[in-house]
């Protein structure tokens, strides 16, 4: 039971991510929570997300956000990280296709996950996915049978029903890095 709750990787942030080793380990798409992943919870793109993004497109990934959160938020997010693309002038953006969002995403169930790879055209061997909460985030990963990797969550001030989730998750890490004698990454 407790297996499908660990992560395949653990780092400490997002982006200290070495997203090119996964790209020659043959990894096409990476999907990602936004809140408390990418940016602060309901925080809007910033510099740091943005440049990632066009690396990722650089590395030849497609990319998907994969969140619980309402429409307006995932939508709005993905779509400031297109207008940051450079595109050229009177020539429609390139990166539509290979950025996508699935609002309301229903994690832990693996449905979201797997409307994605269909969008994105991948599967479950080339798809990865980057999160910070083991009880939606990880377990749906895990569930739709993708790499699941858990980054330490961005924001100071979290909702108590988050924090609530957080001594739990506590728990089980520990007896997760106990198992892997797995120390930090980064
Ligand atoms: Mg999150």
């Amino acid at each position: 039971m407790l297996r499908k709750l660990y992560p395949r990787e653990y780092y400490t942030s997002t982006y200290i991510i070495d997203f090119d080793k996964y790209r020659r380990m043959g990894y096409k798409a990476v999907l990602f929570d936004i809140d408390n992943t990418l940016v602060e919870h309901d925080a809007p793109a910033n510099d740091a997300a943005k440049k990632l993004m066009y690396k990722l497109m650089q590395l030849g990934f497609s990319v998907g956000y994969i969140s619980n959160n309402d429409e307006e938020r995932v939508e709005s997010f993905r779509q400031a990280v297109l207008d940051s693309m450079p595109v050229e002038e009177g020539k429609e953006n390139p990166y539509e296709d290979r950025i996508i969002y699935i609002h309301k995403a229903g994690k832990p169930l693996p449905k979201g996950y797997r409307a994605a790879m269909e969008r994105l055209n991948t599967y479950e061997k080339n798809t990865m996915f980057v999160g910070d909460q083991l009880f939606t985030d990880i377990w749906g990963a895990n569930n739709a049978k993708i790499r699941s990797v858990l980054v330490q969550p961005i924001a100071k001030h979290e909702e108590i029903q988050i924090v609530l989730k957080r001594i739990p998750e506590k728990l089980i890490l520990f007896l997760y890095r106990r198992k892997h004698k797995l120390r930090d990454r980064g």
